[in-house]
């Protein structure tokens, strides 16, 4: 017989396990199943840490079997392709099941073949990922000797995009007070125009870059890695426009092949790679023509099918792919799903695209960058109580809410659907 659920649920990831826990809190006869087949949830926010040797990947990760809400089902089984006209979803072992709303949350899927020689980079180890293994970039920041550290992220949508820069404060601290700053050049490219897009942000992101003598290569889309002689290629895709800031007495060894190319030779190589939706989604009637899950940006419900609600890292949404952006987004799915069993009704509440990045700069410092789908800079009130009266700028009290209080504030309340 096929299995049934008032509200199934794809993914026990932070969306997913959020969103769960925060229904039963509202009611707690509710039937939910949630379709996920990790053992284990990771708290990905730390990996960061994790890259810059000062976080233990142990304490990222809590079995699955604590993390799923009391009062929840969990079938630990993967989606394979949907069903929406069926009002079902087919499994890999369980076959058919079915609901009556369905929340969509399998996060999103690495895709480090649309990067020539990037995936066998990653698996010989001559490139490092925080997203992939953060144990593998400590190793590489601690082993590096001088030379090129080249840090950078692709053309597709990346979770926490503000991940890829972090690091490369961290190492160019880390080179810095292990007197490596005189034979290294840390460079950071990306394919974007700028280091971030809200303002008072990137004022002091510029000043960080400064600080260190970053090499900031805006406008650079990483496509091809050699890993035999080590060198990284990038298409500059504004070579008239490029505002790059070369350092004085470069030895970057940069060069440019014509047709706008260049290849820049690296002794450690930290990549995002590229990211796309799962498979199973991006083959399925329910994404839009860039292949994420089509879902209305305020009430994230589905643009075709409205018992059908999706939130978190595989949803398209115009702002940043972050845990903080679920965290405002969750409320909504919640609120509009039990207005809708109780009065068959939307409730009126929606996202306002926020999301947040905590940008640490170094050992012992960070900026909190919290913004909206209009890219203002929208700092949480709550910041004053913490004596953080400016969070545009670096402060030591925000790197302690980075390394202690967001992860307690995870497990304990997130997790637990409580309200933050
Ligand atoms: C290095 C790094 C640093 C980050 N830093 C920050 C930060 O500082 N602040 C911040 O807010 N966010 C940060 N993030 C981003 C944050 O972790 C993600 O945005 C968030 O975890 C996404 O939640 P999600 O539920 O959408 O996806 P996930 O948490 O990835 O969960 C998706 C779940 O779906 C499951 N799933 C996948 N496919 C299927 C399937 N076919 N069937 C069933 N289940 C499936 C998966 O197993 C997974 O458990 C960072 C991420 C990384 C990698």
């Amino acid at each position: 017989m096929a299995i049934h659920h008032q509200i199934l649920i794809i993914g026990g990831g932070t969306a997913g396990i959020m969103t769960a826990a925060q229904l039963l809190l509202k009611n707690k006869s509710l039937d939910i199943g949630i379709i996920e087949p990790k053992e284990i949830h990771y708290y990905q926010p730390a990996w960061t840490l994790v890259g810059a040797g000062t976080y233990n990947l142990k304490k990222t990760g809590r079995p699955m079997i604590r993390i799923i809400p009391k009062g929840a089902k969990w079938i630990k089984d993967y989606v394979t392709s949907f069903n929406p006209k069926n009002n079902s979803i087919y499994t890999k072992k369980t076959g058919v099941i079915s609901y009556n709303y369905l929340v969509v949350a399998p996060g999103l899927v690495m895709a480090p073949e649309l990067i020539e020689g990037l995936p066998e980079a990653l698996e010989t180890g001559i490139a490092c990922s925080n997203y992939i293994n953060p144990k593998h970039t400590w190793s590489s920041i601690k082993n590096f000797k001088g030379g090129n550290a080249v840090f950078t992220q692709p053309t597709t949508p990346i979770k926490c995009g503000g991940a890829p820069q972090k690091i490369a404060y961290l190492a160019a601290d880390y080179f810095k007070k292990n007197n490596l700053s005189d034979k290294s050049n840390v460079i950071f490219a990306t394919p974007g125009s700028t280091i971030f897009s809200v303002k008072p942000i990137k004022e002091t992101l510029m000043k960080v870059i400064y600080k260190y003598g970053i090499h900031f290569k805006p406008f650079y889309a990483p496509f091809k890695i050699d890993i035999d002689n080590k060198v990284i290629y990038f298409k500059n895709t504004h070579p008239n426009e490029n505002k790059c800031i070369i350092m004085e007495g470069s030895t970057l060894n940069e060069r440019s092949t014509g047709n706008s190319i260049i290849e820049i030779p690296f002794d450690m190589l930290h990549i995002a790679p590229p990211q796309t939706a799962p498979n199973f989604v991006r083959d399925s009637v329910l994404v839009n023509d860039t292949g994420w899950l089509d879902v209305d940006h305020q009430s994230l419900q589905h643009t075709k099918f409205k018992n059908i609600f999706g939130l978190g890292d595989v949803a398209a949404l115009p702002t940043a792919k972050t845990g903080a952006a679920i965290r405002k987004q969750v409320p909504i799915v919640v609120n509009n799903i039990t207005l809708l069993l109780s009065h068959n009704k939307l409730g009126t509440k929606s996202y306002n695209g926020y999301s947040s990045c905590p940008i640490v700069t170094g050992y012992g410092k960070m900026t909190l960058a919290e913004f909206d789908y209009k890219g203002n800079f929208t700092p949480d009130p709550m910041l004053k109580k913490m004596l953080v009266f400016n969070s545009s700028k670096e402060h030591w009290r925000l790197w302690l809410l980075k390394k202690y209080g967001l992860p307690y504030i995870y497990w304990n309340k997130m997790m637990k659907g409580k309200d933050v």
